[in-house]
């Protein structure tokens, strides 16, 4: 006797995707509710039920729907924001500065729909996202009709979401608390990476992916200098270091692991971890080829991801499936790593086990979800199709296929995409929001670039405003006298120092931008070694001298920040149109001297090669302070054995302008 189900699938080359990669031609699938209730051949299934509705496939593929295992869904809204640079710069000189701008609700809400859209057309149901108000992710997910791994951010910078890393985690707790146990979305916590978070944010994270027994979502080794930064800091790689962070107690998917060892694969194998491999992004930000074939030959759940559309630029996982294949023949010199079927598994049952939803999608059997897809494989840029071989079909799927070939998605029982149209969402009015989001952004952007002070501020650091300084600086032959002088009774030392300090000015097209200074300091202790080092950035506005005796007064805006970065960020985040290099040996001093507070600086410029020079500053508040001030420098540069007259600071800021080409 024959059993009723809701729907009957017939007609198809069913791909089921399972253990033993059993295909039906023609086969049959019947879904009953939510899930699947049996696959196989079409004859034996037509025998065992009837069905409510009859879905006749006509003879298309069958196939479970695709997991992106790692992505950004609403970073949409930056596609084609900033392109061909390079990681840090970025990240951190646009994506995180326009996110904390612009990120919301709202935008998320509407990023994410255009992005389950867009992922709807490629085939997948299923997705591991992190990014910021992950609830309102989660919301629009569910709405779309669509599975994710919701991983809400957490980093050690402000959030669009946080002020601080302990409101993100605690947002983390609410919204597992809140979404735990949603029939499609699983509330997950993801710590961005081990390079942007602290011990205790990876600590804590893994502690409270555990206590609610979700996943855990992080980035890991996309880059060398993640690895040697590692190496340095922590004096082992990522992966060790993460897992001393007992990261690994948790459900972990991480995204990338490009540099990693065979050590480190054994330890993810070791603690179930999944693995999101994501070549697109990879190969655009020149990260490194993921040993993924090396990984999968271990055993490891590695999955595909498309990584963000802000760098990828797209989320289509046929590309991403298709690439993951070509790549790794290219890393290996071998044709025959990952071939196609082993590219489809990952981006089906191995993704749905790295996501850790491997028991309920990622294949077509019974008992799992009803997630699946039908793709039309006889368009021109497909056919003819050999039967010969059963491995023909990945083939068609990996090497041939296209996104646009997905006619029809279901997700968890229901149509999200029927004969190309999207059920779900209005794609027209997505894109026309979209604009004016993108409009905001560029008006944003023009605005910012126009001022290297406000490209600094972007980026943040500690920013101090502007200074009033009584300044000198002359140029002396005989620096013995000068440090003989100084250790006379009429001055007493209050502080004293040696450095080594290496300058990098740059200098910009219109000079009322004034110089950005990126200095290396070298802390030289009494035994002449190396103590301690200091990278800062000051960005110099033009010098204002003003007409004091002896003009030594100089005014100028100086803001200060950390220079947390590399010389090389800084130089392709600011585009100077010229650059000078100044090294230095440096004595410096504070004294008093009648009973005003100066600093005296006693240099040997050592490159180029312009010999000692004498600067005296002190802090200034006032007209009358400046000028009584002015009067001091003059009688502390005539004791210190150098002429105010002589005073060169003019002539020394006007060496930097001429001598932009000297680094
Ligand atoms: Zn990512």
């Amino acid at each position: 006797m024959s059993h009723s189900v809701d729907l009957l699938f017939t007609n198809a080359i069913v791909l089921t995707m399972d253990g033993a990669f059993t295909q039906y031609e023609p086969g049959a699938l019947a879904v009953q509710g939510d899930a699947i209730l049996a696959v196989g051949a079409e004859a034996d299934l037509r025998d065992r039920y009837t069905a409510k509705e009859i879905i006749d496939c006509g003879g298309k593929v069958l196939m479970p729907g695709l997991i992106n295992a790692h992505t950004h869904a609403a970073m949409t809204l930056l596609r084609g924001l900033a392109d061909d640079l390079r990681l840090d710069v970025w990240l951190l000189g646009y994506m995180m500065p326009v996110e904390r701008t612009f990120v919301s609700p709202e935008f998320v809400d509407l990023g994410t729909r255009l992005a389950c859209a867009e992922m709807i057309r490629s085939g997948v149901t299923c997705f591991a996202d992190m990014y910021y108000f992950e609830s309102d992710v989660a919301k629009a997910v569910a709405e779309a009709g669509l599975r994710a791994v919701c991983g809400q951010t957490v980093l050690k910078f402000p959030a669009p979401d946080a002020a601080s890393y302990e409101e993100s985690l605690a947002y983390a707790r609410n919204f597992i608390q809140q979404w735990k146990g949603h029939p499609l979305i699983v509330p997950s916590v993801a710590p961005h990476a081990p390079y942007t978070c602290t011990e205790e944010i990876l600590q804590t994270s893994a502690a409270l992916a555990v206590e609610f027994d979700v996943p855990l979502l992080t980035h890991i080794a996309e880059t060398v200098l993640e690895v040697d930064n590692s190496r340095a800091e922590h004096d082992m790689p990522v992966v060790p270091y993460v897992k001393k962070q007992n990261l690994f107690e948790a459900k972990v998917l991480a995204a990338h692991c490009v540099h990693i060892d065979e050590g480190e694969m054994h330890t993810l194998l070791h603690h179930g971890a999944g693995v999101a491999h994501n070549p697109s992004s990879n190969l655009k930000l020149a990260s490194g080829v993921a040993p993924v074939q090396q990984m999968l030959e271990h055993g490891l759940n590695v999955g595909i991801g498309t990584d963000g559309p802000a760098s990828n630029n797209d989320l289509d996982m046929f590309e991403e499936m298709r690439l993951a294949a070509l790549l790794a023949k290219n890393a290996c010199n071998d044709p025959t790593a990952l071939p196609a079927r082993k590219a489809v598994e990952m981006a089906t049952r191995l993704g749905a086990r790295a996501l850790h939803l491997g028991e309920i999608t990622g294949s077509l059997e019974p008992g799992k979800r009803a997630d699946l897809i039908l793709l039309d494989v006889v368009k021109s840029h497909n056919v003819p199709r050999f039967r010969r071989e059963p491995e023909g079909i990945y083939a068609q799927i990996v090497y041939a296929a296209k996104a646009s070939d997905v006619s029809d998605v279901m997700v968890n029982g229901r149509w999200v995409m029927r004969e190309y149209q999207l059920l779900t969402l209005d794609e027209t009015a997505l894109a026309s929001q979209a604009q004016v989001y993108a409009r905001q952004i560029d008006a944003f952007l023009i605005e910012r670039e126009q001022s290297v002070l406000s490209k600094l501020l972007a980026i943040g650091g500690a920013i101090e405003g502007e200074s009033f300084e009584v300044q000198a600086k002359v140029r002396i032959t005989d620096p013995d006298l000068v440090q003989a002088a100084i250790k006379g009774p009429e001055i007493e030392i209050l502080h004293y120092r040696h450095y080594h300090e290496y300058d990098t000015y740059f200098s910009f097209a219109d000079p009322k931008q004034g110089y950005l200074r990126h200095r290396e300091d070298e802390f030289i202790d009494p035994n002449g070694e190396i103590a301690n080092i200091r990278y800062r950035l000051t960005l110099l506005g033009q010098a204002r001298e003003r007409d004091f005796p002896g003009g030594a007064l100089l005014s100028r805006s100086r803001f200060l920040a950390p220079a947390n970065h590399s010389l090389r960020f800084y130089r392709e985040y600011f585009k100077p149109s010229r650059e000078a290099f100044v090294k230095k040996d440096r004595l410096r001093w504070r004294v008093l001297y009648h009973g005003m507070e100066f600093y005296i600086n006693l240099d040997r410029v050592e490159q180029p090669d312009l010999g000692y020079f004498l600067e005296t500053k002190s802090r200034t508040w006032s007209r009358t302070d400046a000028e009584r001030k002015a009067q001091v420098t003059n009688e502390l540069l005539t004791f210190l054995g150098a002429s105010p007259a002589e005073t060169v600071l003019q002539d020394y800021v006007e060496f930097v302008e001429k001598n932009k080409d000297v680094g």
